[in-house]
């Protein structure tokens, strides 16, 4: 039976009924820390949040389970950076929001590369702010801490060949299986593959994750208007490495799941 039994008390009527409609909570743009934040909806201030979406009860009690390292699942569970400790489905006090690509088809009468239209409103592909970077990717709104992008699209190739040498390519390790996403040819990558590295680690407002065999960014410094958005990888991450700009190997982010809250879900 689902509800909640009321000691004491008998009779079935007494039984509250829980729906997991109920809509309780908030996911928000909170503009106290720039973050995405779960907040119980009588705590909502206009002036201080942006909704994203209503989470039911059910939502939240779900939320935030603290998992020990031995019950870790890459496919279910996140690490928290800022915690340090494994979520599932993912930390309540720092969660992750995913925003899709803006087409998942070519639209044949544009003439953008596919990659290109995948671009969320949210930005703008224009030259690089670094020199010799190429072309960027430009925040044309405020991009709050906990957005995630992804995932990086490219052929897949079980050989390393000449795609490596551009910068394109991901070597992903699951498991026993070890294979490159390549995305240096625009019409079948997205636009993630416009983003470029920092010159060094201040620099960087976003982190490159592996899971369930593929790679997400996901944002971990707030990102102003104008800013251009720049990946690296985490520097507390396991001995485990990703292959990419110039064929360098740079530390791969060993534990680092999203869960994917909304539309997709
Ligand atoms: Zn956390």
């Amino acid at each position: 039976m689902n509800g909640i039994q009321i000691p004491g008390i008998s009779n079935p009527e007494a039984i509250i009924p829980i729906t997991g409609e109920k809509k309780s909570y908030k996911l928000v743009l909170d503009f106290n820390d720039g973050a995405i934040s779960i907040i119980e909806a009588r705590y909502l201030d206009s002036k201080l949040h942006r909704e994203i979406q209503d989470l039911s009860d059910n939502d939240v009690t779900i939320l935030g389970t603290e998992i020990s390292d031995g019950a870790y699942d890459e496919n279910l569970d996140i690490h928290c950076d800022k915690c340090n400790k494994f979520y599932r489905p993912y930390c309540r006090l720092h969660p992750l929001f995913k925003i899709p690509d803006r087409v998942l088809k070519r639209d044949e009468s544009s003439n953008l590369s596919f990659s290109q239209q995948t671009l969320p409103i949210l930005f703008r592909i224009e030259e690089s702010k670094l020199p010799n970077a190429g072309l960027g990717v430009i925040a044309e709104v405020f991009i709050p801490v906990g957005m995630v992008f992804g995932p990086y699209k490219g052929r897949r190739c079980q050989k390393k060949t000449d795609f490596y040498k551009d910068g394109y390519a991901w070597l992903i390790k699951s498991g026993d299986k070890r294979f490159y996403i390549d995305g240096s040819d625009a019409e079948r990558s997205n636009w993630l593959r416009y983003i470029n590295s920092p010159r060094f680690e201040d620099e960087q407002n976003m982190l490159a994750f592996q899971t369930n065999g593929k790679i997400f960014y996901r944002v971990i410094k707030p990102i102003r208007i104008n800013q251009e958005l720049l990946v690296w990888y985490g520097s507390s991450y396991g001995n485990e490495f990703v292959e990419s700009e110039n064929g360098n190997k740079y530390k791969k982010p060993a534990k680092n799941p999203f869960i994917c809250v909304g539309a997709q879900r």
